[in-house]
């Protein structure tokens, strides 16, 4: 089959590798029919995530339909399923408290120890990230391999297009519990930075949990207009002052809640941005958290800090005082898709959510190369490229 494999920093291809096989009982492969490139596999692509090989198979955003099952899997051949990122067993301790991306059965015991070095307990399974995430096959590619598939797969029912469920894979289920961390009440602000796929969908979810005022901080116009569009105003910081503007903007006392959409490769001209770039370009395993320095100064007192933006090392510059003194609240996490998603699909049935405004790109999986290169390089206009195999 065709797969979109990692040759190294900048550098995808589209190569062809022999087709998944059934390991597991509770396996299922998935013929993909859509596939999308994620904000997330760019720090992939920008070499900074440890554990990639050369040739490993990238993707963790996709669909498609069942081709054939274990014997223990609940599909049936021919159901069209979306998949979540998240690999998850669902009924260890982690998948009884719903703490999905915590589960402790989808990572094999081989491939532990580099998460374990680094967070202290190994992470769980993930699709298409790289060894420390268990190393499996990603959905870039014609069929991948779904292990698990009695508990993650959703699936889709008729009437409803790739375009309208692919982002149950994902994205819309990070935005929303990015939200959800962030405890909002009803009449809230809700600062959120970074205006990518999560970003927009955390603006959208806030807005349908209550918030009375959301505020959308990127400096890519279209990006911009597009949060705006979804009912926030907007800071370009590039042009404005974030902190001064948000102390405005709120009678002076900040956000209750702010949400950090943007994670590890932070962007801006600001002195410990600029320190955390030199860091992690010499590969001393520094992240570049100016992003989450920024909302946690900007964040009320007594208010909530939600961290979906994916953090892979260390920080220094924290601002840990203000963090006390305020008495703020973090939470963050790889998403627990599967907490989310069925109650997701209800929305989008019923028409309260619509994520296909966020598509700007369409390519068939040869072209993938051009898609990361273009979704890396143009962002404001590459909001999102969803890969079409056989297309
Ligand atoms: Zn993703
Ligand atoms: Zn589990």
């Amino acid at each position: 089959m065709r797969a979109v494999t990692y040759h190294g920093t900048h550098d995808v291809r589209v190569d062809t590798v022999p087709d998944p096989e059934i390991v597991n009982p509770r396996d299922a492969i998935i013929k993909v029919t859509s596939t999308a490139i994620c904000g997330s596999d760019l720090h992939i692509y920008d070499g900074v995530i440890p554990g990639m090989l050369t040739g490993d198979i990238l993707g963790h955003e996709f669909m498609g339909e069942v081709v054939e099952t274990g014997r223990a899997s609940t599909l049936d051949i021919g159901q069209r399923v979306v998949v979540p990122f998240v690999i998850a067993c669902g009924s260890c301790f982690f998948c009884n408290k719903r703490q999905y991306s915590a589960c402790d059965n989808s990572n094999p015991a081989e491939k532990q120890d580099i998460s374990e070095t680094a967070f202290g307990r190994p992470s769980s399974g993930l699709f298409g990230y790289s060894h420390m995430t268990g190393g499996y096959a990603g959905g870039q590619a014609e069929y991948v391999r779904v292990p698990f598939s009695d508990v993650g797969p959703v699936v889709v029912p008729d009437g409803l297009d790739d375009e309208q469920v692919l982002f149950l894979s994902d994205i819309l289920p990070t935005g929303w519990m990015a939200a959800d961390n962030a405890d909002i009440e009803e009449g809230d602000t809700v600062a959120v930075w970074g205006c990518g796929p999560v970003g927009l969908f955390a603006i959208q979810s806030a807005l349908l949990m209550g918030a009375h005022q959301v505020i959308a901080i990127d400096h890519y116009p279209n990006r911009l207009a597009l949060a705006r569009k979804l009912g926030a105003e907007i800071i370009d910081y590039r042009q404005t002052d974030v902190r001064e503007a948000l102390t405005e903007m709120t009678g002076g006392i900040g956000p209750d809640a702010v949400i950090d959409a943007v994670g590890m490769e932070s962007h801006g001209f600001a002195v410990d941005n600029i320190l955390d770039t030199l860091k992690q370009t010499v590969g001393i395993g520094a992240d570049r958290a100016h992003a989450l320095r920024q909302a946690i100064l900007a964040c009320r007192k007594g208010g909530r800090i939600s961290m979906p933006g994916v953090y892979g090392g260390l920080v220094d510059k924290f601002p840990l005082g203000a963090l006390m003194e305020k008495g703020l609240q973090l939470r963050t996490g790889q998403t627990h898709v599967q907490r989310y998603s069925h109650d997701l699909l209800k929305r989008i049935e019923a028409g309260d959510i619509d994520t296909t405004f966020l598509i700007s790109h369409r390519l068939p999986l040869e072209e993938a190369p051009r898609g990361y290169k273009n979704f890396k390089d143009n962002q404001d206009e590459w909001t999102k490229v969803v890969l079409r195999p056989g297309g």
